[in-house]
This record gives structure tokens, C-alpha cells and sequence, in this order.
């Protein structure tokens, strides 16, 4: 894992070279990860990455947090500065700076406190965003990131199913119960927290996609929608499944769920380096459209996930992006029926050299089993 973290610094080098740039400035978060594999805290404590387009990497932390720096980044070098204020962090970013810079990209994470002194020193025509350069290369996983992503996601099929095996012990319980005992499961494997809030929607709540959850309780012979992801070593998982606890599914269900499956499979089967985002949408798409229930997909077909649960990649109509190995992004099928229920399954998968690897694989039945 360590030389990840120097090859991740070496290729920021090469892509700042290559835009005429003299440094980029990463923020705790995903982007300090990314690089030094030392997250940090955003907000209260001013750590900052200068990465330059020549020569090494300098983490400048406050003296109090020196250790911890010492202890989890790998980098170079760790430059501590008095106390914990924005402004000396800047300051000593400033002083590593060549004597005078034409272009430093700083993370768009970074908290104004930090940007306006940069921004008052050096002036917004040379203070650019490091964001091209940080999506670019956050894009397309290594092998590092791929085993991560691969545990985390392995945490949540094995949450998904201890779920699902509920059975009819759900009926009766509430959204936000079960979303509990979700969190629950994610923190007794090891998780350190969710990727977003967890989705649990009953009967007419699945049908709308942008719900959380509620208070609703789960009655017998209700399709719940159940989608949710963790962080694993820093790494987000998400993947959703449709289960009925018990009795017998609504009308028209199974077969929709049927679809779906197939939806989801033929956008996975449309996986491979050179197709654009656009294709694998139209492949998802298309496969509802043979049965009447594309106008009842009402949202894209998917998004990057890796550091973050929603990354800069967007599976959706008419995307041009070409798929390249390691890139790692969900396709979510969804079939909504206002009012009723809904279905939507999910699964990750990653760009192979010659088509896609799946994340996930816990069953995609809506049988409790
Ligand atoms: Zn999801
Ligand atoms: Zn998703």
C-alpha cells in the first residue's frame, strides 16, 4: 500500500506539469487520503498537502496534530507550524511556493479560512482549482483501491443479508428501526460510519426515490426498498436491494422486478473500456423500454464511488465519458410506482481491461429467503 500513496503523488506531478502548474494543495478529506492516505478532520484543524509540480510533498500540520500526521500520512515530508490557525498554514504553504507562481491549484474542499489568505497573497489569477487534476486521477482506481472498495462492499452484502433474513420479524417494525439496526450491523464489521443516510422505503415510501426513511411500518407483503453503504478503510460501498418480509408481493411486482434484474445486467454486460457512460445508460435504459417501464426510471442509471459515495462520474443519457479500466460506479435500475412501491436494485462494479468486475454479491431476489 505504501508506494500507492508515492505512484497516486508521482502521477499529480506528471498532470501539473502537464497544465504549466507549480503545486496543488489537497484538504483533509478524500483528497488528503487520496495522496497520503492520512485523512485528517476538515474544519478544526488546518492540515494542508503541497504537492509541487517539482520536487517533494510537504504536509504542513499544527504542532499539536504533528504525531498524528507522523503516524498515518505517508509522505515525504511534514512541515509543523504554530498553533492551529488557517493563516499560518497558508503562510507556510506560501513560503514553499517558488518566488513567484503562475498557477497553484488549490482543493475545492479547502474551508475559506485557509483559501482567503492564499487567495489575498497570491491573487485569484494564480490560485486555480486543483479539482481537474484531483477527479482525474481519483477516476481510475489502482489496485490498492479496488481491494478496499472489494471489502467494503463485502460489508454491506453481509449486512444486506442479515437483513433480508429478518423475514416476517420485520413486519411490524419501523423504517428508521430497521435503518438502525443497518448502522448496527455496518459498525459491528468494522465500519466507520455510513456513506450516506440509509434509504428504507415501505410500500408507497419506495416509490420515491429521494426519500430516506420514515416512521412507516413494514406490513406483510410490502416491497421495501433497501439501500445503503459504508466507509471501509476509507472507502465507500453502496447497493441496494428490494425485499418482501412476507406474504405475497403486489401485483404486477414480480415482473417488475424481474426487469429490473435484467436492466441491471444488461448495464453491467455493457461494461468495457472505450464505451461511453451514455451506452451503459442506454443499455439499462433500453432493457426497461421492451417492457413499457423506461418512463417510470426517473433518475440517472449511476454515479463514482470510491473515496466518497458520489464521485464526479455520472452514468446518465448522452454522457460521452469513455469507460476506462478501474473505474468504479454504480448501476441503480429503479421502477417507481407513485403512490405504491417501487424497485430499484444496485450494484458497483469496476471497468476491467476487457469488460466489468461486480463489487456486490448478495442475492438479487426480493424473496426474504
Ligand atoms: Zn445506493
Ligand atoms: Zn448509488
Amino acid at each position: 500500500m505504501e508506494h500507492s500513496y508515492q505512484q497516486r503523488r508521482e502521477r499529480a506531478r506528471l498532470r501539473l506539469q502537464e497544465r504549466g502548474a507549480d503545486a496543488a494543495i489537497a484538504y483533509p478529506g478524500p483528497n488528503l487520503q487520496y495522496f497520503t492516505g492520512f485523512r485528517g478532520e476538515p474544519v478544526d484543524r488546518f492540515h494542508a498537502l503541497y504537492l509541487p509540480a517539482d520536487g517533494e510533498a510537504v504536509l504542513v500540520s499544527p504542532d499539536g496534530y504533528a504525531s498524528q500526521a507522523h503516524a498515518y500520512a505517508d509522505v515525504e515530508s511534514i512541515h509543523s507550524v504554530d498553533g492551529n490557525d488557517p493563516e499560518a498554514v497558508a503562510a507556510a504553504i506560501e513560503s514553499l511556493l517558488p518566488r513567484s507562481p503562475e498557477a497553484v491549484l488549490l482543493d475545492d474542499d479547502a474551508v475559506a479560512a485557509l483559501a482567503g489568505p492564499l487567495y489575498e497573497r497570491l491573487g485569484t489569477d494564480v490560485v486555480g482549482s486543483a479539482k481537474p487534476v484531483f477527479t482525474s486521477l481519483r477516476r481510475r482506481k489502482d489496485d490498492a483501491e479496488i481491494e478496499a472498495l472489494k471489502r467494503s462492499a463485502a460489508v454491506a452484502d453481509a449486512v444486506s443479508e442479515e437483513v433480508r433474513a429478518l423475514g416476517a420479524d420485520a413486519v411490524g417494525t419501523t423504517e428508521a428501526e430497521l435503518a438502525t439496526e443497518i448502522r448496527a450491523g455496518l459498525h459491528a464489521r468494522g465500519a466507520k460510519g455510513v456513506s450516506f443516510d440509509v434509504v428504507v422505503g415501505a410500500g408507497p415510501n419506495g416509490a420515491d426515490a429521494a426519500l430516506r426513511h420514515g416512521d412507516r411500518t413494514v406490513r406483510s407483503g410490502e416491497p421495501v426498498v433497501v439501500d445503503f453503504g459504508c466507509f471501509l478503510d476509507g472507502y465507500a460501498s453502496d447497493q441496494t436491494r428490494v425485499v418482501v418480509y412476507d406474504g405475497d408481493p403486489p401485483e404486477g411486482f414480480e415482473a417488475v422486478h424481474e426487469a429490473t434484474v435484467a436492466a441491471l445486467d444488461a448495464g453491467v454486460e455493457a461494461v468495457e473500456p472505450g464505451v461511453t457512460a451514455g451506452d451503459v445508460d442506454a443499455a439499462v435504459r433500453g432493457t426497461l423500454a421492451e417492457r413499457d417501464l423506461a418512463d417510470r426510471f426517473t433518475h440517472g442509471t449511476g454515479h463514482g464511488v470510491g473515496l466518497a459515495s458520489h464521485e464526479d462520474l455520472s452514468i446518465a443519457e448522452g454522457v460521452p465519458t469513455e469507460l476506462e479500466p478501474g473505474m468504479v460506479f454504480s448501476i441503480e435500475p429503479g421502477v417507481y410506482f407513485d403512490g405504491e412501491w417501487g424497485v430499484r436494485i444496485e450494484d458497483l462494479v469496476v471497468v476491467t481491461d476487457d469488460g466489468a468486475e461486480r463489487l456486490n454479491d448478495s442475492p438479487r431476489t426480493w424473496r426474504p429467503l
